[in-house]
């Protein structure tokens, strides 16, 4: 399993659910949020205006908008892995 598909499954892998119980017994929330999840493990990030893209040593990487959150495609795009390529995208007129 890639390290965003780790992170998904632990956020029940609907691109929706945002908080997951905490492992870290020091967070007194006693939950993590999927994007200090990404945010702690990604190698490389990068901004949108509309969404944030986490890249990961392993050369997955999650997309996260204001309203969901998906495994990203390859290439450092901010398309998502269940909708595909954008049709503005660049990736998608190769
Ligand atoms: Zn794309």
């Amino acid at each position: 399993m890639t390290i965003a598909q780790q992170i998904a499954t632990r956020f029940n892998n609907d691109g929706q659910t945002w908080t997951a119980p905490s492992d870290n017994p020091s967070n007194s929330a006693g939950e993590d949020h999927i994007q200090d999840v990404c945010l702690d493990l990604a190698e490389d990030t990068s901004h949108t205006a509309g969404a944030d893209r986490y890249d990961f040593a392993d050369g997955s990487s999650i997309v996260i908008t204001s309203s969901a959150w998906d495994l990203g495609l390859p290439g450092g795009c901010f398309c998502w892995e269940g909708a595909g390529h954008d049709d503005t995208c660049d990736r998608a007129q190769n």
